[in-house]
Formats: structure tokens, sequence, C-alpha cells
């Protein structure tokens, strides 16, 4: 029997006004459910059911919110493998990394737990005497999270753990293609004792569910992960109602390849970087800026890497790389794939469709070399299994194309020479700097973000993040004259 999956609003499950189907990328006859979508009355219930829970969630004591968040991170990790089973099996990716997310989900809520109970803030004394100052921070209120599909609970996670850690309330719109694993996450957070109505999930369409929620003034801020059109058009939405926006967007990510480093880290790193979670990373190392003088070798290398990976269904023991996630992303990739040819790019291996027991968006990861930055290959996110190699003849012109981009998240440098990673750490334009690591890849406790189009609004994750989830209060108190 397909199972029903409803939406969480009020504190209660409810039907949707619709339903959608889920299928298993890498088998499109495994219906995973049907997943109810929000109609415009239960966002507006969810919406004021918000407003009154965040007013008893902020007076609720540190503690209470410190043991909600600390159980919701424990059973995560605890139930990492069924619940990675889970995720994988909706968007794709190898079961490991499906476990991995879970656990590090997880990770995000425990964190965050501890947080709660470090909400220290300032005093000062007033210029006027007898009059002390006392700066705090407050949590902003209604929080709306906007989460896409490619790290649907991690990154869903670490936006609901510390706005719910600060005070506040959440309603989560995931993306619509990822709906299970965002029903159980929101199971798990159900069960915990936060005041009604203080946590909904309404799952639907962005265009609908979406819009609507980022029009409304009863939200007071956004944060959103996803796509740069679309996160251009929540900034132009929300300013209408000076709702406050935090977005992290796609990247163009390049890893420099240098002449003075171990070429089999490099390797390694490349193939990490580029064609983990099949390429669909906003992490990803899409752009191999390669020194002439190791050019072929790693080259060499590369391809033979590459065409090693086992491509399979998510769920088989063995597979490095899943399929993709939809049918739109499969076409939009062999798109890039023939634009990156037609600009004059070599293949030098994969790029063709793979038929496999079970039919689902199987793809080979793609090399492409004898690329520059002026191709729109090397310019626009593919958010694909496609890597594209450029050469060129010195470190400076390695950080000059590196830098050369609209976008700015991560990059990174392989290189033993102690000189040339500090100054790149120095001097490359994005919000992530990685040395000898793949561009992909980071901490639970710090900082997160980019520049350029990668990011808009105060950093995400470690304690950055009160800067966006909290609004900080100044109060000057006069004790008055002695009794
Ligand atoms: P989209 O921008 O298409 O969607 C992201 C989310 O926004 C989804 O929940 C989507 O809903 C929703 N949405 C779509 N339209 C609207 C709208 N008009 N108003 C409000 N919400 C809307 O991105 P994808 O889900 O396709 O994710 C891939 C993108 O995310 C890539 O560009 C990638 O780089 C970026 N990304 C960035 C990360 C970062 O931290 N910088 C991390 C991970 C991904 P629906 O599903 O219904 O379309």
């Amino acid at each position: 029997m397909t199972v029903q999956n409803h939406n969480f609003i009020a504190g209660e499950w409810v039907a949707g006004e619709s339903e959608i189907e889920n299928r298993n990328p890498s088998d499109l006859s495994d219906l995973i459910g049907l997943y109810a979508q929000a109609g415009a009355d239960q966002l507006e219930a969810a919406l004021d059911a918000a407003r009154v829970a965040q007013a008893e969630w902020a007076q609720a004591g540190i503690e209470r919110r410190q043991k909600a968040l600390n159980a919701i991170g424990e059973e995560l990790m605890a139930r990492s493998a069924e619940l990675g089973e889970l995720l994988a099996r909706e968007e794709g990716k190898p079961r490991a990394e499906g476990v991995g997310e879970v656990f590090r989900a997880g990770q995000f809520f425990t964190y965050y737990a501890a947080e709660t109970l470090r909400q220290i803030g300032d005093t000062a004394d007033s210029v006027r005497a007898g009059i002390e100052i006392d700066i705090r921070r407050e949590p902003v209120g209604v929080v709306a999270v906007i989460s896409p599909w490619n790290f649907p609970t991690a990154t869903a996670s670490w936006k609901i753990a510390p706005a719910l850690a600060f005070g506040n309330a959440v309603l989560w719109k995931p993306a619509n293609i990822t709906p299970a694993s965002a029903v159980a996450l929101t199971e798990i957070i159900s069960r915990q004792d936060l005041p009604k109505g203080l946590f909904s999930l309404v799952m639907g369409s962005g265009r609908s569910v979406g819009q609507r929620l980022v029009e409304s003034p009863k939200v007071d801020a956004i944060s959103f992960t996803g796509s740069v059109p679309v996160g251009k058009g929540i900034a132009k939405a929300a300013i209408d109602n000076l709702t406050k926006v935090q977005m992290e967007m796609g990247s163009k990510n390049a890893l420099a390849i240098m002449d003075d480093g171990d070429l089999d880290i490099a390797v390694a790193v490349a193939l990490g970087g580029a064609f983990g979670g099949s390429g669909q990373k906003c992490t990803a190392s899409s752009r191999l800026v390669v020194h002439e003088a190791v050019h072929d070798a790693f080259v060499e290398k590369l391809v033979a890497g590459t065409k090693a990976f086992t491509v399979g269904h998510a769920l088989e023991e063995g597979t490095q790389i899943g399929p993709v996630v939809s049918a739109e992303q499969l076409q939009g990739n062999l798109d890039y794939l023939a634009l990156g040819k037609s600009e004059g790019a070599e293949l030098l291996c994969g790029g063709e469709r793979l038929d496999q027991a079970t039919e689902g968006y199987y793809m080979r990861p793609a090399v492409f070399a004898g690329t520059n930055n002026a191709m729109q290959v090397n310019r626009e996110e593919m958010f694909a299994p496609i890597a594209c190699v450029m050469k060129v003849g010195s470190y400076d012109e390695a950080l000059a194309t590196v830098n050369d981009t609209n976008f700015g998240l991560t990059s990174g440098i392989v290189t033993r020479s102690l000189s040339r990673a500090t100054h790149f750490r120095r001097n490359a334009r994005t919000g992530c700097v990685m040395v000898n690591l793949p561009t992909a890849g980071t901490d639970y406790h710090v900082p997160f973000g980019g520049r350029g189009d990668s990011s808009y609004g105060p950093r995400e994750q470690g304690s950055y993040a009160t800067e966006f989830y909290t609004t900080v209060k100044t109060a000057y108190i006069a004790a008055g004259a002695p009794e």
C-alpha cells in the first residue's frame, strides 16, 4: 500500500490540498510514498500558530530548549543508518553518504543544544552617571526555512537547530523532490517538548508554498539555500516586508593544482571534490586549474580515477556514485556536455547515460580538458558530475583563474609550499579555502558561506549563526535614588 505522508501544521499531521509522488532516482519503479502539498489556508494557520508558540518558547527557559535539541540530535545519530538509507533512496547519493549526512545533521542539533546554554551578553556603563547598560540577544521571531534537495537533512538541520536554539519558531519548506527525509526529521521534532505550533512542516512547490512564505508579512526572517535565480527572487520579495534574509546559493568552485603539490593527493582531492554526491554539491570542485608542469600527468591519473568509479544504485554495496536526482537534472547535464563540446572543450571520458538493472538517472562522470574561463561550462554552476580542467603557466595565473568567477563559496590549492598556501589562503576570494583538501567537506562548529553570488546576509553555522537568528536589545537601567 502506498504511504500517504502529511504536513505537520500547528501541531497536527494534516493532509494537503493535493499530493505528489516521490520516486527513487535509482529505481523509478520504487514509489517511496505520496506527500501532501500545503494549501494557502494551511500556511496561514501554521504562521499564526508559530507566532503564539514562539512567545511561549522565548520564555520557556534555556534548559527546556537544550533538552529538546539534544534529544533530536541524539535520535538522528542513533537512527542514522535507517534514516540515511531513506535519504539515499530518495536523493540518489550512495548509502554511506546518506548515513553520514543524517549523523552530521544530528551533530548540528547537539552542537546548538549546547549553544542554548552559552547565551551570554554584554554589560556597560552609560556615559550618564548612575545608569547601567545590558546588551542581550533575543529571538528574531518566526523563521521560514527553505532548503534544497542535495543535502535535504543536513542543510535543513543547520538552519532549524540554531533557529530553535535561539528561541524562534520555524516553518520549514523542504525541496519538493526530497520530502521523505523532511517527514522523517519532522516526526522526530514533533515528539519533543515544544509548544504546539512552534515547528511546522509545509511541503509544497517553491512556486506556491515557497513564494507565499517569502511574501508573507508574518515571517520575520528567511533562511534559504538554493539556486541564485530563486535567491534573487526571494530577496526582492523579502524587501517589501523588510524581512531579514540569509541566503546560501550556488558556486563554481576551483581547485588549483600546483607543480610543487603531491600528485596523488591532487588526484584524490580532485576526484572526491568533483564527483562526490554526483557533483551535486554547492562546494563541488568543478574547475580544476592545473599548472602546466604537472598537467599531463595529473590529467592521465584523473581520467583513470574517473573511469574507475562504480556508478550504480544508491543502496547497492560498492556503489561510489549514484544516479543524479531527477530527469531534469540529467537532461541539464547532457545539455552542458553538448555545450562544452560546442565551445571547444575536449571530452576525455564519461558523460554517457548508463543502463543499469533498474531504470534510473545514471550517467558516467565526465572530464573536460582544454577549457578556459571564458567558456560557459566554467562560468555556470552545472551541479553535475562534470569536471573542467584548465591549464595555467604559473601560480599567479592559477590564482587569477580561481578568482575569475561571479561566485565565491569555496576554493582549494594543492601545494607543498607554505608561502603559496598562505598567499592563496589570504587572496582567494571565497568564503572557505581548502589547502590540500577537496573544496567540499566542511565542519559543523565553524561558519560556512561565501562571497559574490554565492551568499547574501549573515553567515550560517557555528556561533556566527547568532547574527541571523537573534536580534540585539540594548537596555538602559537607572537604579534610582537609594531608599
Ligand atoms: P532551487 O533554488 O531550485 O530550490 C531551493 C528551494 O527553494 C527548494 O525548496 C525550492 O522548492 C524552493 N523554491 C523554488 N522556487 C521558489 C520561490 N519562488 N520562492 C520560494 N522558494 C522557492 O535549488 P535546488 O533545490 O535545485 O538546489 C540546488 C541549488 O542549491 C544549487 O544551485 C546549489 O548550488 C544550491 N545549494 C547551495 C548550497 C550552499 O550552501 N551554498 C548548499 C546546497 C545547495 P521546490 O523544491 O519546490 O522547487
